[in-house]
């Protein structure tokens, strides 16, 4: 699936469905999207998943997916899943293997999983590792991705970070997605201190609830000072949402964007 996220080549839509678990779900765009565009065009996978109060609570893992990486011929930057949450505890512990088995085979993408649910995603990708084979396998065109909108979000993603997690040895690469940012955070050291990648912005759309400048401002000095990516999606500013409004904010670690 072809995607307007400006840091994505190629969105792979593995699974649907979604119900909000934090703040920053309250304007969900992937709730958004299947609602007014998947839903009415291709029903037969996407109607139960939305009604007119927003996501039903159903997930579809989409299995007849699972290839689609061997058949981009160039490498690609692809979003898994960002159309939902893999790590949502619908999604069984199966899939997300054979998810992770197809992002093995087929290394010569880089991948960005992402997920609101981080105590989840670190358990399964423990369970993921622990088979003897992987122990000695790494997996660095594979960054794990976490969503966080408030600090008390960025605290407990410290805590998962800072118990040196077994999956870090398979999966070197971590990324913060702040977005929507809804208030001034500080990053966790453990994230700065291993490299990783900070992408922000604030929350667009009707609703929004607007943050200002200056925490963006901060979260760059941040980076800056770290030696870390950073990717400014937007800001608002005065009644206007601005799209990557800091060209030199817009890094990403393989390098362009
Ligand atoms: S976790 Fe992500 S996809 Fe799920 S409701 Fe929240 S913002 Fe939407």
């Amino acid at each position: 699936m072809s995607t307007s996220i400006p840091y994505l080549d190629e969105h792979w839509s593995v699974v649907g469905g979604c119900s909000k678990c934090s703040p920053g779900c309250d304007h969900c765009w992937a709730e958004a999207v299947t609602r007014q565009r998947l839903a009415p065009q291709f029903p037969e996978r996407y109607a139960d998943l939305v009604g007119p109060d927003g996501w039903t609570g159903a997930v579809r893992c989409f299995e007849e997916r699972l290839g689609q990486p061997a058949r981009w011929r160039r490498p690609r930057v692809v979003g898994v899943g960002f159309m939902g949450d893999l790590f949502h505890e619908q999604v069984p512990d199966a899939f997300i293997s054979q998810v992770f088995g197809a992002m093995e085979i087929h290394a010569q993408h880089t991948y960005l999983t992402l997920t609101k649910r981080h105590y989840t995603c670190g358990v399964l990708l423990d369970n993921y590792v622990l088979p003897h084979r992987l122990l000695a396998l790494r997996m660095p065109h594979v960054w794990i991705g976490f969503t966080c909108c408030n600090q008390s979000e960025v605290d407990s993603l410290s805590c998962l970070l800072n118990s040196e997690p077994l999956w870090r040895h398979v999966f070197p690469h971590v990324w913060l997605s702040l977005e929507p940012l809804l208030e001034p955070v500080v990053l966790p050291a453990a994230l700065l201190q291993r490299g990783g990648w900070v992408v922000a912005g604030s929350e667009a759309g009707a609703g929004r609830r607007s943050v200002g400048v200056d925490p963006f401002y901060a979260l760059m000095r941040q980076c800056r000072d770290a030696h870390v990516p950073f990717y400014l999606k937007q800001w608002e500013v005065g009644n206007r949402v601005e799209s990557i409004p800091v060209p030199k904010w817009a890094e990403t670690p393989w390098g362009g964007q």
